[in-house]
């Protein structure tokens, strides 16, 4: 067995698809330190710079002392906290739902939602671009589970007219993500509400990566595009934008009641920590407040000096066909806080990453299985607590 797996590591990196873990030595921020090296961090999520804020820190310090650092139980057990229950009325507020519901990790939200909407002989339509969490959701409901090229609103139309002909009364889940992780690109979430209200199916929104950066108060793209009331099934996470971690569901308060009969992964897993639920809910009222909206305005002028300065060195540094499809991504992306600089290949993606790193910059390269084989490339993402001169110096770099 043990050879076996040493094997299979070897094709791994054969292919220059080996991963590994990097030792942060410090908190997370603009700047790290890795190795005894400060690196300047386009790396992270934290998209407002929350993770190590102060506000954050004291709030998870008082529920300490107040109420430990173990919920000690599953939350239908005995591990609902006080604080548990405030930041569910925190979100359904900040979100504008009836009611909302917490998980322990945005993947475990994923996974247990989807199971509990749909089953066997319903159909799940995902998005080719829909991060791990959504697909192995689908696959877990055991429904049957198409996947629709990314942002392609026909092919989705002719996928549901195939679904309601082929399991005609069943349930049909419309899967997506309003910002793509990996692309940073935005859904065409008025197209397809039209779409689920016409086919009478059901829509589930990832907001991981909008809310925070998107629409009034960082409320995420529904509440951006006025679309609130007819996203079925509000997905968020706690811990990109709003700096800690966790999962939630917003929605309908029948929604609610029914995951908390229904999910297996908040029904079997033991309640968030109470200091990770205190720091979330400070998260929410920093973001609901006019110094979050704020520090919400200022990461859209962190991410329009960015664009620019990438736009105009990606036009230098790369050629012809390469450059214009470059330019055209860089265009289209100008909606979030994520820039992919698409390389292609895995081993030239690895090269310019360890490249920028050696120049004191962190930026990941990202490969297959995350993204399709051969559109490997670096995930540039930048926060709020970027300086103008760190974010310049890297566009520099990169044109070098
Ligand atoms: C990060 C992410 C998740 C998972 O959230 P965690 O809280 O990190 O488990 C789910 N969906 C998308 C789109 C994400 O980017």
């Amino acid at each position: 067995m043990e050879k076996l797996f040493a094997e299979e590591l070897d094709g791994l990196r054969a292919r220059s698809l080996d991963r590994h873990l990097r030792e942060l030595s410090s908190a997370q921020g603009p700047e790290v330190e890795i190795g005894g090296r400060q690196l300047i961090n386009f790396s992270s999520n934290d998209y407002l710079g929350l993770a190590n804020d102060s506000r954050l820190r004291d709030a998870a310090i008082a529920a300490i002392a107040e109420f430990g650092v173990g919920a000690g139980a599953s939350r239908l057990i005995s591990g609902t906290q006080s604080s548990h229950l405030a930041l569910e009325r925190a979100l359904a507020k900040w979100k504008r739902t009836e009611a909302a519901l917490c998980f322990s990790s945005g993947y475990a939200a994923a996974l247990g939602t989807i199971p509990a909407l749909v089953t066997k002989k319903d159909v799940v339509l995902l998005d080719k671009l829909c991060h791990a969490s959504l697909l192995d959701g689908a696959k877990l409901s055991g429904a049957v589970l198409r996947v629709f090229p990314h942002n392609h609103v026909a092919k989705l139309e002719s996928h549901l007219r195939w679904a309601r002909r082929q399991y005609p009364g069943k349930r049909i889940l419309i899967v997506t993500e309003s910002v793509f992780s990996m692309d940073g690109d935005r859904a065409p979430l008025r197209e397809l509400v039209e779409l689920k209200k016409s086919f009478g199916a059901l829509l589930m929104l990832d907001e991981a990566h909008a809310i925070g950066v998107i629409g009034p108060n960082g409320r995420g793209l529904a509440a951006a595009e006025n679309l609130n009331n007819d996203v079925d099934v509000q997905m968020g996470t706690l811990s990109k934008a709003l700096g800690t971690s966790g999962g939630y569901i917003c929605g309908s308060r029948t929604l609610i009641e029914w995951l908390i009969n229904r999910a297996r992964s908040f029904i079997y897993s033991t309640a968030p920590s109470p200091a990770v639920v205190a720091a979330a809910l400070a998260a929410v009222g920093f973001l609901a407040s006019s110094k979050g909206e704020e520090r919400r305005l200022l990461l859209w002028e962190k991410i329009r000096w960015m664009r620019e300065l990438l736009l105009s060195c990606a036009s230098e540094r790369f050629q012809d066909a390469s450059r214009n499809s470059q330019l055209a991504t860089l265009n289209s992306v100008s909606g979030s806080a994520i820039f992919p600089l698409i390389v292609g290949d895995e081993q030239a993606a690895l090269n310019l990453a360890s490249t920028l790193r050696d120049e004191g910059f962190l930026v990941p390269a990202i490969r297959y299985p995350t993204v399709g084989k051969g559109s490997a490339r670096l995930r540039i993402t930048v926060t709020a607590a970027h300086q103008e001169d760190q974010i310049r110096s890297l566009c520099e770099a990169i044109r070098k």
